[in-house]
């Protein structure tokens, strides 16, 4: 039964770490939060406690100091982690790659070995559809073969073969489920909780909404010359809160299987372009969002979207939530929070 069994949640304070908080605590679990902030701010779960009146038990640890860790998993009854913890940024990984092996995958062995001297063995890792690199075809599947291209897709497919092969080691006890995610948007529909980049964002939800914010002047639309529909690049844009609802499904399926890795695509099985997610927030929202055609972004492929049948079929999950409401929580969110979690008052 999930009733007060304890989840560790490494990154747990982060944008998709904070909502799955929130759906763990729902679904009648107790997520134990470690966070090291180098990418987020405490008082995300300070509004996961106001979403759901529930304080979870949070340590300001990094995952790479593995004393400390070991206390976390001493003082809890662990008995399943959710790994969200590491660094994301595409661009930033191709200028420090020593930083992003040495946090995603130091920091998962390190992780992993407090787990095995603690007897814990069931786990779930954020991986990334840039494993898929440049598909050879959409949608995608999760048989289709990994490539990655930079250094940040490499950390995750690295960790992903690590958790492959201690699966495959005889007499393995590892439990492991990698979810693979396609792009991530949206936030609670109480605009209490949701993304929050420092700095100018990456990605092109998080920047249309500081557009609209009034804090960027407009948005570049990066290539308008792909093989889609209408020239600009084409994504399986995902709500963070339907994602966080496949993560209770995949955590709730790790409790009654036998161990073994397996591994799912998280999206919606659609993609919408550019001009169509600017367009479905201009009408969310009421503003007109102002862009310009811009070149293509180095390393950007024209289309990415998901095959969900298995998590469908394994899991018994699949998305709920469509643009409109993925882009009318984003403008919530950054409406409430013009300046993020830093002016906010919680
Ligand atoms: P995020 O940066 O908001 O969250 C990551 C959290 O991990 C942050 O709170 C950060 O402070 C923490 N952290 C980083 N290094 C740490 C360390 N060494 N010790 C302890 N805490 C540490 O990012 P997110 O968007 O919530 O992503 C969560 C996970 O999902 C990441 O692993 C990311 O690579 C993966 N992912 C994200 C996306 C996306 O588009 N957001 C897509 C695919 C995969
Ligand atoms: N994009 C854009 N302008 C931006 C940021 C992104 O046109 O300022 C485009 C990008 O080229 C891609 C899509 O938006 O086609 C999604 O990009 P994002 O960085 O959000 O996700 P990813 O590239 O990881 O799929």
């Amino acid at each position: 039964m999930p009733e007060q069994q304890q989840v560790l949640v490494t990154g747990g304070a982060g944008y998709i770490g904070s909502h799955v908080c929130v759906s763990l605590i729902e679904a009648g679990f107790t997520p134990v939060v470690v966070d090291n902030y180098s990418n987020s701010h405490e008082v995300a779960l300070d509004r996961v406690t106001q979403i759901t009146g529930v304080r979870p038990p949070v340590y300001a640890v990094d995952i790479r100091d593995e004393q400390r860790l070991g206390e976390v998993f001493a003082a809890h009854d662990i008995k399943a982690v959710m790994h969200f913890a590491g660094l994301k940024a595409v661009g930033e990984s191709t200028t420090l790659p020593l930083e992003y092996h040495g946090n995603n995958v130091g920091g998962s062995i390190t992780l992993f070995r407090v787990m095995e001297q603690h007897n814990v063995r069931k786990l779930i890792f954020s991986s990334s559809a840039t494993v898929y690199g440049d598909p050879a075809s959409v949608p995608i599947k999760e048989t289709f073969p990994c490539q990655v291209t930079n250094p940040y897709g490499r950390t995750k497919l690295i960790v992903e073969d690590i958790l492959r092969d201690m699966s495959a080691a005889p007499d393995a006890q590892w439990n492991t489920t990698l979810l693979r995610y396609f792009n991530p948007v949206g936030a609670h529909e109480s605009g209490l909780i949701g993304e929050d980049p420092a700095g100018i964002p990456n990605n092109l939800v998080p920047f249309i909404a500081q557009v609209a914010v009034g804090n960027l002047p407009y948005l570049k639309v990066f290539g308008s010359d792909y093989d889609t529909r209408d020239g600009t690049g084409v994504r399986d844009y995902i709500h963070v809160v339907d994602l966080a609802a496949g993560h209770v499904a995949a955590l709730e399926q790790l409790f009654q299987v036998a161990p073994e890795c397996r591994v799912y695509n998280l999206g919606t099985g659609t993609g919408y372009s550019v001009l169509e997610v600017v367009k479905a927030f201009s009408e969310a929202s009421g503003l007109e969002i102002p862009y310009e055609l811009a070149p293509r972004r180095p390393g950007d492929i024209a289309q990415c979207f998901a095959d969900p049948e298995l998590a469908w079929e394994q899991l018994g999950w699949r998305t709920r939530r469509d643009l409109k409401q993925m882009m009318e929580d984003t403008w919530r969110w950054q409406k409430r929070n013009p300046q993020g979690y830093r002016t906010s008052e919680s």
